[in-house]
């Protein structure tokens, strides 16, 4: 049986965990939070008491972490994975991180003989939950053989996106551009609606011409359209503004680093920034619409 070490059961690493339960691998979860481990072990996860315990015994490990500097500690630090993993263990990072972080961390674990992923995921807590997320990967093709079963049992789609630090790049890309045309399409909808056209009408039209894109069609921020989208529920997440931001932000450190222009992408973050500082970053992310309109 493959025993896999999760850490990090916050509320995306809960669902990924549970569904490698269900899949009877031989889980060992641990979390700084003692209500997360509680949490996984209803889930049919084994309690871990440190990384040491999580992980002597692992042939893989997943972590789910908020951010670099988590990830560097889980596995660098003198109490962390690369001090007691056996030697084979795989190590896959589905948190989503900065892109020299995340090349770096596989940098070290190769150095030290150990196959690393970067595997961050788009799909949110309920695409954890479902075990239908989106897994973008860098890393040595071989790795990324060695973790696509396990992959398989928590998402839909899984791509090898290329070298290490890919899937990062993958992932805040894609993000940027979700954040630009979530703006863009609450702008649409309230001139729209401020020059009489009603948003279900604008939504007919324009879903069918060439402005349609996935935040009209699938997310719609103007209340109406799409049943199922946080505008009907004055927006509650969903995808929080706040987490948007963090990519947003892990976006324009990435352009500046490489020296890319990005000018929608750092309008982007600033108008995100705003929510943030207004307080509303627990909206979720189409909640920018209440900027927009004026109304936060
Ligand atoms: P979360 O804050 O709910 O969970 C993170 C967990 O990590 C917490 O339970 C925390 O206690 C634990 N943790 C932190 N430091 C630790 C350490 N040193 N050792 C052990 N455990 C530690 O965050 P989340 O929403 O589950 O997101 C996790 C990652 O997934 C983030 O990088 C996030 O950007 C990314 N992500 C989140 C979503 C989403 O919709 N929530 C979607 C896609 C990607």
């Amino acid at each position: 049986m493959t025993t896999i070490a999760f850490i990090g059961l916050g509320n995306m690493g809960i669902g990924m965990a549970t569904n490698l339960a269900k899949a009877d691998y031989d889980v060992r979860a641990f979390d700084l939070s003692e209500a997360a481990i509680a949490n996984a072990v209803k889930a049919g996860c084994k309690a871990a008491k440190d990384v040491k315990d999580a992980v002597s015994e692992a042939d893989v490990v997943v972590t789910m972490l908020p951010a670099g500097k988590h990830v560097r500690t889980v596995y660098t630090s003198e109490e962390g994975v690369f001090s007691y993993a056996k030697k084979g263990t795989l190590f896959i990072d589905s948190s989503t991180i900065d892109v020299p972080t995340a090349r770096d961390i596989i940098a070290k674990a190769e150095a030290k003989g150990f196959a690393m992923i970067d595997a961050p995921v788009s799909g949110g807590v309920g695409g954890a939950a479902a075990g239908s997320l989106t897994f973008m990967c860098g890393g040595e093709k071989s790795a990324y053989d060695q973790a696509k079963p396990i992959l398989d049992h928590m998402g839909k789609n899984v791509f090898h996106a290329g070298e290490a630090g890919n899937g990062q790049v993958a992932k805040v890309c894609n993000n940027m551009l979700l954040g630009i045309h979530m703006i863009g399409t609450c702008e649409a909808f309230n001139l729209a609606e401020k020059l009489g056209l009603d948003a279900q009408t604008f939504y007919d039209i324009s879903s069918t011409a060439s402005g349609q894109n996935w935040s009209m069609t699938s997310y719609c921020p103007a209340p109406g359209p799409v049943p199922s989208a946080p505008s009907n529920k004055d927006y509650a997440p969903g995808f929080a503004a706040g987490m948007m931001l963090k990519d947003l932000r892990l976006a324009q450190e990435a352009a500046s680093t490489a020296r890319v222009a990005t000018p929608l992408g750092a309008q982007s973050e600033a108008l995100y920034a705003l929510m943030e500082a207004a307080g509303k970053d627990d909206l979720d992310f189409s909640g920018v619409m209440k900027l927009i309109k004026g109304s936060l």
